[in-house]
């Protein structure tokens, strides 16, 4: 797919170093169709978007998904929000974290949803809110068994009602819980979770004295694997970039997921080593006889971490081993043949016939998929691509 990568990208926006990860948005928008394809019309679709869309780019994916039929966006931060709101996007926008009651006001006139649990937080958030003549959109947070935030007992769940009832300038407009084990084969805790909500959920309305319309629990894992999560809407993030939940139930989702996110970079030296001469700190890997080796321009400041060491890379079709101490900037391959300058190595994404999922990178670091994108940093330039053109690219070096 990527073996005919043009040098230098045929973008306004460019980048002055070999490496690059590259976005396939036509892969976004066909996995949030083929999740949405899956629920029942009126469940809402949220595309979560937070820490930079997985560390794919989040306006991009945000557009993508919204043209696909999303019709909210979450993010983690209210800054994310921000950056979005100030980059065009008037979506509905939900930050599912804790945002502080100072910066309410700012959520408020730019039309982003908060989440709160807390009445002190309601209290305070109306306190900053009084005479600025903004009304605040909230989404109730309700702890159905994580154990991260939101309310658990009736008396959390009442007194933040009294403070919601006693602040004009604040309107619940949703509830929601979130599911802690949903990626998981036993399904019991899930469905627990689920009674539990429910439960709460009757409890909030009936303090609020009130119906709250917009109910949500589902993460990638309960849309896809739980019928009883949609409620009114799904919060989905990592299926909508193409990967599973996680491995355990890759087999059971009901639809065909394409990973959005790949990696690249060009040789941009070969030698030939000799019996018994090593390569990189602290000679971790010495020449049993005459081998070809490379060096690519990707370090762990590219997020490319020294646990990658002993791992495969593509290059011409063919995997080639990590070898040696991967440094700040640059790493080395052991070639089998010779290959020239400039020629295209593959970290994450497929050449030819071979793949390197990045599902193999969190098994070869012993962590999950979603942290793989996340933690190829900001030096890496994104380069988005749409129908096989350049969309898009961020460079936020320079
Ligand atoms: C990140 C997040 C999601 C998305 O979870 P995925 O497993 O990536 O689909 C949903 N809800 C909340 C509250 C989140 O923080």
């Amino acid at each position: 797919m990527t073996v005919n990568q043009p040098k230098v990208p045929e973008s306004a926006t460019v980048f002055y170093r070999d490496t690059w990860a590259e976005v396939d948005l036509d892969a976004i928008r066909e996995n949030v169709a083929g999740i949405k394809s899956t629920l029942p019309d009126k469940i809402e679709f949220m595309a979560v978007v937070k820490a930079n869309g997985y560390g794919h780019g989040a306006l991009e994916t945000a557009e993508e998904a919204l043209k696909a039929g999303a019709g909210f966006l979450g993010t983690a931060l209210l800054d994310e929000a921000l950056d979005l709101r100030a980059k065009g996007i008037t979506a509905p926008i939900l930050v599912l974290g804790v945002t502080r009651p100072q910066d309410v006001p700012t959520a408020a006139e730019k039309d982003i949803t908060l989440t709160a649990f807390q009445d002190e937080w309601i209290k305070e958030a109306s306190d900053a809110l009084a005479g600025t003549g903004a009304v605040l959109s909230l989404h109730a947070k309700l702890d159905s068994g994580m154990n991260r935030i939101g309310m658990k007992s009736k008396e959390e769940i009442s007194r933040f009602a009294s403070a919601v009832s006693a602040s004009p300038s604040i309107k619940v407009t949703g509830m929601y819980t979130h599911l802690a084990a949903a990626d998981e084969l036993d399904r019991n805790f899930t469905l627990k979770q689920l009674k539990e909500f429910r439960r709460m959920g009757e409890e909030l309305e009936e303090e609020l004295g009130r119906p709250v319309a917009c109910r949500h629990a589902a993460n990638s894992a309960g849309t896809l694997l739980y019928a009883e999560a949609g409620l009114n809407m799904v919060r989905v993030g990592i299926s909508m970039y193409g990967l599973a939940p996680s491995p355990a139930v890759k087999p059971l989702l009901p639809v065909k997921l394409k990973e959005a996110f790949s990696l690249h970079s060009r040789i941009t030296h070969v030698k030939k080593l000799q019996a018994g001469e090593s390569i990189s700190y602290g000679r971790t890997y010495t020449a049993s006889e005459e081998e070809w080796i490379a060096t690519v321009p990707i370090g762990y400041a590219d997020g490319w971490i020294r646990a990658n060491q002993g791992g495969d890379v593509l290059v011409d079709g063919k995997r080639s081993p990590i070898v040696g101490r991967i440094c700040m900037d640059q790493m080395l391959i052991k070639l089998e043949h010779p290959a020239a300058v400039d020629t295209l190595v593959t970290l994450i994404g497929g050449q030819g016939t071979e793949f390197i999922s990045v599902e193999e990178i969190a098994a070869r670091l012993e962590t999950i998929s979603y942290e793989i994108p996340c933690i190829i940093s900001a030096r890496v330039p994104r380069v988005l691509k749409k129908d096989g053109k350049t969309a898009a690219v961020h460079n936020r070096v320079l």
